[in-house]
């Protein structure tokens, strides 16, 4: 899924290689990275009768899309070529995104649960970027449980995926400067999933762009800042930070609080980062707080 996984537990290595294998497994089920895997011969034949997994997957990715109001899709698959956010990127014109815009529509997608067939529009694709290591990381979560492992930290592309006995720190980095720690949390068990504005970004014209789109009006997103959220399930963190990156501090911090989600914003301003937490990010014994420098929460209500 063009990144790296790290898996860390203490003992004998094997159970982390059967992790690494059922994260093998599921690129080869869900990385548009790579032509052979299922998810990409089914974007190409827009009509397929595909595994029980990736129909619970996609029929999954598709209502946790209708629960963010389309800010999170799975379809952004021609919305990204457009873009070529993959690439050096580049800015459509106004008609191009009109014409591909339709193709991200959540209600296009045909799920006939009998024969497990699953139809697309002609032109409509599925886009793992959104949610695919999130899903990773729940399965490989799952394995090394099964192995008997109680403690491990998982590292896939920057979401984290912990089980620990006592608390541990974990760093949310500067939007800005990845190596930078910006703020740290607590944790002992579930996912840590960040959208940054300000990785894999494009510039065209002196603007810079992040590599999340909008998929409610096919619009690269200006890169401003990240959102951070912390679940029990990797795949829901993975999901909800980029839809609420998608929907901007404002919106995004009242839906955050209307459905008790842990979101933590970072958010760019002329006299620095502010930081804007969500009700439960506060409540969860996660006890955020800044990484040396002064810690500030801003308003609760921007
Ligand atoms: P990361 O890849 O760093 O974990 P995200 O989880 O926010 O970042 O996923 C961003 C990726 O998801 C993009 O690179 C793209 O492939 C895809 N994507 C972009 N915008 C959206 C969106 N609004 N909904 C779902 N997927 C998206
Ligand atoms: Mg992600």
């Amino acid at each position: 899924m063009g990144t790296v996984c790290e898996i860390v537990l203490d003992g004998d290595a094997t159970p982390a290689i059967v992790a690494f294998d059922e994260i093998a497994r599921i690129e080869q089920m869900l990385s548009t990275w790579r032509d052979g895997s299922e998810l990409s011969r089914l974007n190409r034949s827009q009509s397929a009768e595909v595994s029980r997994e990736l129909f619970a997957v996609l029929s999954d990715a598709i209502r946790s899309a209708e629960a963010t109001g389309g800010a999170f899709n799975p379809l952004t698959g021609p919305l990204v070529e457009l873009w070529r956010t993959r690439e050096q990127g580049l800015v459509p014109t106004p008609e191009a995104i009109a014409n591909i815009l339709p193709l991200a529509n959540l209600e296009g997608p045909r799920f006939d649960a009998g024969s497990r067939r699953v139809s697309l529009p002609a032109g409509s694709a599925f886009e793992e970027g959104g949610f695919g290591k999130g899903y990773a990381l729940d399965r490989a979560a799952a394995v090394l449980e099964e192995a008997g492992k109680r403690e491990f930290l998982l590292d896939f592309g920057g979401q984290l995926m912990l089980r620990s006995s006592a608390p541990i720190d974990v760093a949310i980095a500067s939007p800005e400067h990845r190596d930078e720690p910006l703020l740290l949390l607590t944790m002992t068990s579930g996912s840590l999933s960040t959208s940054s504005g300000s990785e894999k970004t494009f510039v065209v014209d002196g603007v810079r762009f992040s590599h999340i789109l909008d998929p409610r009006d096919g619009r690269a997103l200006p890169s401003r800042g990240s959102v951070s959220v912390v679940s029990s399930s990797a795949f829901e963190a993975d999901v909800l930070s980029t839809a609420l990156y998608v929907m901007g501090p404002r919106e995004g911090l009242a839906w955050a609080n209307a459905h008790d989600v842990a979101a933590i914003f970072i958010v760019p301003t002329e006299a620095g980062w502010k930081f804007l937490l969500s009700d439960k990010s506060n409540t969860a014994g996660l006890a955020v707080r800044a990484a040396g420098t002064e810690f500030k929460q801003g308003e609760k209500t921007q």
